[in-house]
């Protein structure tokens, strides 16, 4: 992909580190002043990164360059402030309600064997018709 060869460069230097513990609200730049945006680096929202549009400078919360590099992100770190980047954490966050709603509409311990379940049919090569055969018998 043409974006990501731009972007992952062994060259790139780490992004700055700043102290701010309150990750929830947006922060100045330390260097130019400017609001900085902030972008969520996974869906879980536990990890983020505040982006200076003035300075074109990503700014990390202590710790987290140590987290991206463990999850293999910190090569990609300007992909993050992508639309199609956040688009798709909105999407996993989107899948993990309905995902969450199911589990509690259908017990956690049923939603554990359809989890089973589902896992079993991605083996098998004929899960189309299982699947169809299931489906009959629901309406039936
Ligand atoms: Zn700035």
């Amino acid at each position: 992909m043409a974006a990501q060869d731009r972007t992952a460069s062994e060259s790139q230097p780490e992004p700055f580190e700043h102290d701010g513990s309150d990750t929830r609200h947006a922060m100045c730049c330390p260097k130019c002043g400017r609001l900085m945006v902030k972008y969520k680096v996974q869906a879980d929202g536990r990890h983020g990164l505040d982006y200076c549009f003035g300075c074109e400078e990503v700014w990390l919360d202590r710790g987290e360059w140590t987290y991206l590099k463990s999850e293999g992100l910190h090569l990609r770190v300007t992909e993050v402030t992508t639309e199609a980047w956040q688009r798709r954490l909105r999407e996993q966050a989107s899948a993990r309600q309905r995902e969450e709603r199911f589990r509690t509409a259908i017990g956690a311990d049923t939603f554990e064997e359809v989890q089973r379940l589902h896992a079993w049919l991605q083996q098998q090569p004929a899960r189309g018709e299982i699947l169809r055969y299931l489906a009959q018998e629901n309406t039936d």
